[in-house]
């Protein structure tokens, strides 16, 4: 390119030099100057042809023929056009690939700009959510899925667990979000229609709860003629005896495991009231830790309490009372005799607050501790037999917090003790009214 250049640098002397020749010998400018009118007649035709291409280009898509470094130049052009051409062919077959696999799939894909705006969709989701490529494009996601929970949801960015709502077309249909984000905070929504696997578990609660309500009427009845025959069996007939009182042991725990069935199917059945009533957390704290007192009595166990007095949270005092009250029945269950159980409030700094309720028990596993809320999970089967436990409780508490907003935390040391943790947000925590 250098050597071209130049070449014509070399050229445009020459015509100088004979210019200034010509124009020495017939003592006057004008040979210089005919001459140079020439060249820059020839490069502004060179310029006329280059433009005229150009604007032809890609119709007409032959470089003008040239010699020398013009000649280079268009070449030079007609190369780069080319490349470029070629990119573009294969970026466009590749965004057609892209866009018919979308389509080819059975579940809604979109995608979001970073302003939660609609750049592109499938069919399965315009299907799913009524979409029109025509008139939505640019709109706002939630324009469509106008749902408090969407809003919630994206305003929240959480995306670990996706989101289930009715669809915006029809409600009787159940649609499930999972969101990822990428690239410079776009947002890719998966949507999978899960009505089939919405009703299943629906029938699967349905019917939890109607085996527990329909067996509550027998048990009682089983369980009164159980306790009238303990009250008329003398005890010199200690194998009745024995046996009467096993049955009552396995009756009174399969009243609470019935018990507990129907108050999760409540729990999980129902939405939580709103709003919500002030609840004084100290008092329901000291409520709950002299009904535990009898029970921790009798293994030496101590509770601690350290709560402020005041401390008010928004919920269901119910709920609350079941929650926290569970807690501490495991904290007193699990933990050997003479044990430290403590009830704790710790404020957070976003103005929300965690009550710990720990032990110095026996502690569980690490690896237990994700699957300790599911129902009947139990790390060690032999400890309840011993506590006479639902393996439920764990999974109530769970909800109850879910309810409120809230989640369980859990951390434990194999041999050191446990802390469950009710982490409330800051808009559930009213902090200290002033007490009178
Ligand atoms: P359960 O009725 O069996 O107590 P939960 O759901 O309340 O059911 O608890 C599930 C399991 O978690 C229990 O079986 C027990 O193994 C373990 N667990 C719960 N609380 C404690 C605790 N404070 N210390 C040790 N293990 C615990």
């Amino acid at each position: 390119m250098n050597g071209l250049l130049l070449k014509e640098a070399r050229r445009l002397l020459l015509v100088v030099a004979v210019g200034g020749l010509l124009s020495w010998w017939q003592q006057g400018l004008w040979p210089l100057v005919v001459l140079l009118t020439g060249c820059l007649g020839f490069y502004l035709w060179q310029l006329a042809r280059l433009l005229r291409w150009l604007q032809r280009y890609p119709d007409d898509w032959e470089p003008p023929e040239s010699s020398g470094a013009w000649g280079e130049l268009f070449n030079g052009l007609y190369r780069l056009l080319r490349r470029e051409n070629l990119a573009r062919d294969d970026l466009s077959q590749l965004i057609r690939r892209t866009e018919s696999s979308m389509s080819a799939m059975r579940d809604g894909v979109v995608l979001l700009d970073r302003r939660q705006q609609l750049e592109t969709w499938n069919q399965a989701a315009a299907h799913a959510l009524g979409l029109r490529m025509s008139t939505d494009r640019r709109q706002a996601f939630t324009n469509f899925v106008r749902h408090p929970q969407m809003i919630a949801y994206l305003e929240k960015a959480d995306f670990q667990q996706p989101l289930t709502l009715p669809a915006p077309v029809n409600p009787a249909r159940m649609l499930e979000y999972s969101v990822t984000r990428y690239g410079a905070g776009e947002y890719l929504l998966l949507v999978r229609d899960v009505t089939r696997l919405h009703r299943l578990e629906q029938m699967r609660k349905d019917f939890v709860a109607n085996v527990s309500h329909e067996l509550k009427t027998p048990l009682t009845v089983f369980k009164g003629y159980v306790e009238t025959l303990l009250d008329s069996t003398g005890a010199e007939q200690t194998a009745l005896c024995r046996a009467l009182n096993q049955m009552s042991v396995q009756s009174s725990r399969m009243e609470r495991l019935i018990n507990d069935l129907l108050w999760l199917a409540r729990l999980e059945g129902t939405a939580a009231e709103q709003p919500h009533s002030q609840v004084r957390l100290d008092l329901l704290c000291v409520s709950l830790r002299e009904e535990a007192t009898a029970l921790a009595d009798e293994r030496q166990q101590q509770i601690e309490l350290a709560v402020p007095l005041g401390l008010t949270v928004l919920g269901d005092v119910d709920e609350l009372r079941s929650a926290i009250g569970n807690l501490l029945t495991n904290a007193i269950n699990y933990t050997g005799d003479s044990g430290k159980i403590s009830l704790v409030w710790r404020a957070s700094e976003d103005g929300g607050g965690l009550l710990e309720v720990c032990d110095n028990g026996p502690g569980i596993e690490h690896h237990h501790l994700p699957r300790l809320t599911e129902r009947f999970y139990r790390p060690d089967a032999s400890r309840v037999t011993a506590t006479g436990g639902t393996g439920l409780g764990l999974a109530i508490v769970k909800h109850i917090l879910l309810r409120h907003d809230s989640r369980l935390d859990i951390s434990s040391r194999l041999g050191q003790g446990s802390c469950f943790a009710c982490c409330f947000p800051a808009h559930r925590v009213l902090g200290l009214e002033p007490v009178i």
